[in-house]
């Protein structure tokens, strides 16, 4: 074990050649190199994943998440009242889910004299009440179908949308089944007139979410040896039986399946599980043949949950980036789990139940217990017990990645300490107690998800100084030797270090970085310009423990040298926090900048003061 105790910072001497700005952008490019493959290396890195998942990912479990919110739930849809979206953001702040997306943010078209959208006023209304709690989907508005000029004013929709902030295109089960043309005809789901709302979304970077056809009962006779009679004795438009007026169920599928192969740029969220939980095979052969096309769960684990849970586990296990949580949680004046009929309105209490359930199916190995959805059957389902570095997948990581580009800036609370205290380089402070924590867990430029170089970070302050704690999971450092701790090093960012870029006022922001041998650097920046000269005199201690193969690294920066006014309770500035990680290609963020520069201000998320 080496123990690196701060030194002070000497006064920097090395000229500032006026290549650096142009170094350091190139630098904090994210750049893949791929890394050598050699047997003796991948033996040694597979000894390491055992001692990270004892040590460094401790805190990296279902509980964890849930306590920090990090769950996201891909498939809910809130009625745009004051009172549902309250009831939802306390069923959320129960069970752990931190953002939920709402598929019903309802069309784009502006009402007479340019009244606001239907989705302007349900997204609106969200985001002024709860910022950063739910991201909202459009509907296309599909008046005017008749007219030559459809496919282009669905496009113009999609384009409204994404200015107006939508986060994807949700489709309900309505082609295929229910709309129909000006000459009573079904409209098809593989519809040619629709390609120009596919391809717009790919283009701008929307995902669709798709539900077409359902349960292969509801084709079967309306009967009560139907196995889903309670839920279509309630709700007879779900009844597809009828072969003059609807289409076989492997039509629609099949529909869907030619849009998603003739859209290729455009990622497709078939809903439901792909809209057929009940075939595996089925779902495994779409998932392989489309690299476009995900599924999410909603409303499908009592039917998922009826197959082999073997079976299921290893579907899941190799479709780990394409499967996302999502539950079908609806808020309107009732609460809907997944589906509902005539029975009693489900209670707050049921809905925590509700959640808990999924809980259960996706973490434990649980053998024939109750479904959390009664009415779509009378079965017993069987849980698969992911792993960890597949559940979070599911949970939050592939979510994140499809939805980058909208997703709210974060924020991290620093918590507030009576008296300043010595660093140690191991975060053993009882202070770093109290501290919430925040995660640099995905790649920068592109949020891919990097579970294995998930970096913990902590953040306190004191009258006088803001700390910062960082606990980085490695393989194998990669470190200037020997260091040179009397002076700066330009281009400490060129092997692996923690940062931190804050901005007091803006315009301007400082950032701060320190290497696993406690190398460190500090300076100034206003947009492009650089100060590499400028010294806040921050301290920082590291630790490398080589039996858990972690490293810890404690910042202590004073105040005055961050900001001209001092923070208070309350204060809110901005901040990202980074890591880069030379031997597995990490370069990842707090925030990801989605920009392949870390020097992204507009990404930066919130420092709160508590
Ligand atoms: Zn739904």
């Amino acid at each position: 074990m080496q123990i690196y105790v701060d030194a002070p910072l000497g006064k920097l001497i090395a000229n500032v050649a006026s290549s650096w700005a142009n170094q350091r952008r190139q630098s904090s490019l994210c750049v893949s190199a791929p890394l050598p493959y050699d047997p003796a290396t991948m033996r040694i890195a597979l000894l390491f994943a055992v001692s990270v998942s004892l040590g460094a990912t401790a805190a990296d479990t279902p509980q964890q998440w849930r306590a920090d919110k990090r769950l996201i739930d891909m498939h809910e849809h809130i009625e745009g009242l004051t009172q549902r979206v309250a009831r939802a953001v306390k069923i959320m702040d129960t069970v752990g889910i931190g953002i939920e997306v709402n598929l019903s943010g309802g069309t784009v078209t502006r009402g007479a004299s340019d009244a606001p959208s239907e989705f302007e006023r349900n997204k609106g209304l969200a985001d002024r009440l709860y910022p950063g709690r739910f991201l909202h989907y459009f509907n296309l508005d599909y008046k005017g179908w008749d007219e030559a000029d459809f496919s282009e004013r669905a496009a113009k929709q999609v384009e409204d949308a994404v200015r107006m902030g939508a986060a994807g295109l949700k489709e309900f089960k309505r082609l295929g089944l229910y709309l129909r043309d000006g000459k009573g005809q079904l409209i098809k789901i593989d519809d040619p007139k629709l390609d120009g709302a596919w391809k717009k979304c790919g283009e701008l970077g929307l995902p669709v979410s798709i539900h077409i056809a359902d349960p292969r009962a509801f084709w079967l006779p309306f009967d009560q040896k139907n196995e889903r009679w309670k839920e279509l004795r309630d709700h007879k438009p779900w009844w597809f039986g009828d072969t003059n007026k609807y289409p076989p169920r492997m039509d629609l599928l099949n529909a869907l399946n030619r849009v998603i192969e003739r859209n290729p740029k455009t990622t497709f969220v078939c809903v439901h599980f792909a809209n057929n939980a009940e075939e595996l095979e089925w779902v495994d052969d779409a998932l392989s043949k489309h690299p476009n096309m995900m599924a999410d769960i909603a409303a499908r684990v009592p039917e998922i949950g009826r197959h082999d849970p073997t079976q299921v586990r290893a579907l899941f296990i190799k479709h780990q980036d394409r499967i996302m949580f999502g539950t079908d949680f609806q808020v309107y004046d009732r609460l809907i789990l997944g589906s509902s009929g005539s029975e009693p309105p489900p209670t707050d209490d049921d809905a925590r139940v509700f959640f808990e359930k999924h809980w259960r199916w996706l973490e434990t190995r649980d053998k024939d217990w109750p479904h959390m959805t009664p009415i779509q059957g009378d079965w017993t389902i069987s849980s698969i017990g992911l792993p960890n570095e597949v559940l979070r997948k599911v949970y939050f990581d592939n979510a994140r990645k499809l939805l980058a580009r909208s997703l709210p800036l974060p924020t991290i609370k620093a918590v507030r300490i009576d008296s300043d205290f010595d660093l140690d380089g191991k975060l053993a402070n009882a202070a770093w107690k109290k501290a919430s924590t925040g995660w640099i867990d995905a790649q920068s430029r592109d949020c891919t998800p990097r579970a294995k170089v998930a970096t913990e970070v902590k953040l306190l302050w004191s009258d006088n100084n803001l700390y910062l704690g960082y606990r980085c999971p490695y393989e194998t450092l990669s470190t200037f030797e020997p260091p040179q701790l009397d002076k700066e090093r330009l281009g400490l960012w060129d092997k692996d270090v923690v940062e931190a870029f804050i901005q007091s006022t803006p315009g301007e922001y400082t950032e701060f970085e320190v290497a696993p041998t406690n190398e460190k650097l500090d300076l100034i920046l206003w947009g492009e310009k650089r100060d590499f000269d400028w010294s806040s005199g921050f301290q920082s201690a590291v630790n490398v423990d080589e039996g858990a193969k972690v490293w810890t690294c404690e910042m202590k920066i004073s105040l005055k040298a961050l900001g001209k006014t001092a923070p208070q309770k309350g204060t809110n500035w901005r901040i990202n926090l980074y890591r880069c990680d030379k031997a597995q290609n990490a370069y990842i963020a707090w925030s990801p900048t989605l920009t392949g520069t870390y020097h992204t201000p507009a990404k930066f998320g919130v420092l709160a003061f508590e």
